[in-house]
């Protein structure tokens, strides 16, 4: 791994203290949380940066309560809390593996690099094929996936907990050295898999919200991986509804795993919605929702099957819708 200088603030104002320093001098860094992520493909020689500023040590990151969350909160505490939503934990159960999940966080998990299998290698691999634009060290290569056009990047978003936290009406909230914003977690990515989200340089997520009608809310979250033991979602669907007097009075559907951003599948869901029946209109949504989606050949399994496995995962997640 390329050496980097490691920073460690205790607290947010010393963290941007940091960055200030480091602007002042052209230096370049990335924020670290749990370092799954960014270690690895910092081992790989993907866009290394000089200096690194840990999360790690400023404790109001780390929060984990029914209506917020930090960024700092390990995945491992949230898939065993009892206090957050039974969908949160169930989707951060899903990610990895235990020894992983104990230092995985939320932040990470949202601010997650996008994956392709033209980048997710080492640097003498990438080398051998002319590395490609999201990492091109310099060569001015060309996209793999969608060649000749040299600007978009269409790596996959594959991680597990945003479309489980769009369905659930999540607020994501960053500061960075001229204040704190909020948006609606649907909101936060960018269709593109370099830029990936809204956060402005020198921006990090704080923590999240949920709404206060959050135990209203039920749901399910389905993921398709290679091994059961541990994977990054080839596909993955979350359902959630509220409970009406004669079915669902409102239903949310967001994917993830298949495209360079999570989705949120408002339109779709308001049709079945509108025109509740019952079984019929599941089968509708799960038709849908694969309809919708454009996965790419840039992940282990074929885009025809992760989208054929879209509109099945979709069936499951709903499977609750028809039992109220
Ligand atoms: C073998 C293996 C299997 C995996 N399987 C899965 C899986 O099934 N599902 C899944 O979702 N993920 C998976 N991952 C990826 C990763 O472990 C998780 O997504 C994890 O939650 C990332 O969190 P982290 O704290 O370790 O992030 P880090 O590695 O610390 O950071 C990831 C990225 O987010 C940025 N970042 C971190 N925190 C913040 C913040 N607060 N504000 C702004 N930017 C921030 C970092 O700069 C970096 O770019 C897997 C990883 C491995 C190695
Ligand atoms: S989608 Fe294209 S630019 Fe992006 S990582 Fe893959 S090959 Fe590189």
């Amino acid at each position: 791994m390329p050496p980097f200088k490691l920073h460690t603030p205790s607290s947010l104002d010393e963290a941007f203290e940091i960055v200030k320093g480091l602007k002042a001098e052209n230096l370049d860094y990335d924020w670290i949380a749990g370092g799954t992520d960014l270690l690895p493909n910092y081992k790989w020689h993907i866009n290394t940066k000089p200096h690194v500023i840990s999360l790690s040590k400023i404790k109001i990151l780390n929060k984990i309560s029914k209506n917020h969350i930090g960024a700092m909160a390990r995945l491992y505490d949230l898939s065993q809390s009892s206090e957050i939503h039974p969908l949160i934990a169930k989707s951060a159960s899903l990610v990895a593996s235990v020894m992983i999940r104990r230092s995985a966080t939320l932040g990470g998990n949202i601010c997650l690099d996008t994956r392709c299998f033209w980048f997710n290698q080492s640097e003498e691999w990438r080398e051998s094929i002319d590395y490609c634009h999201k990492c091109d060290c310099g060569t001015g290569a060309d996209c793999r996936v969608i060649p000749n056009q040299n600007t978009l990047c269409v790596a996959t978003y594959q991680a597990d907990l945003a479309p489980v936290l769009m369905c659930l009406g999540s607020t994501i909230h960053m500061a960075s050295p001229e204040g704190e914003r909020s948006v609606p977690m649907y909101d936060f990515f960018k269709l593109d898999g370099i830029t990936k989200n809204i956060l402005l340089e020198d921006e990090l997520v704080t923590h999240i919200t949920l709404p206060n009608d959050i135990s209203d809310w039920e749901g399910d979250y389905q993921k398709l991986t290679q091994r059961d033991s541990w994977d990054f979602p080839e596909a993955g669907v979350a359902v959630s509804w509220k409970k009406g007097v004669t079915g669902p009075s409102e239903i949310r559907v967001a994917t993830t795993g298949i495209e360079p951003i999570p989705r949120f599948h408002a339109e779709e869901s308001q049709r079945i919605l509108d025109t509740w029946s019952g079984e019929n209109s599941v089968e509708e949504l799960a038709e849908s929702i694969r309809k919708s989606v454009k996965p790419v050949l840039n992940t282990w399994f074929q885009p025809s099957y992760r989208r054929k496995m879209v509109k099945v995962l979709s069936r499951r997640a709903s499977k609750g819708l028809l039992e109220m």
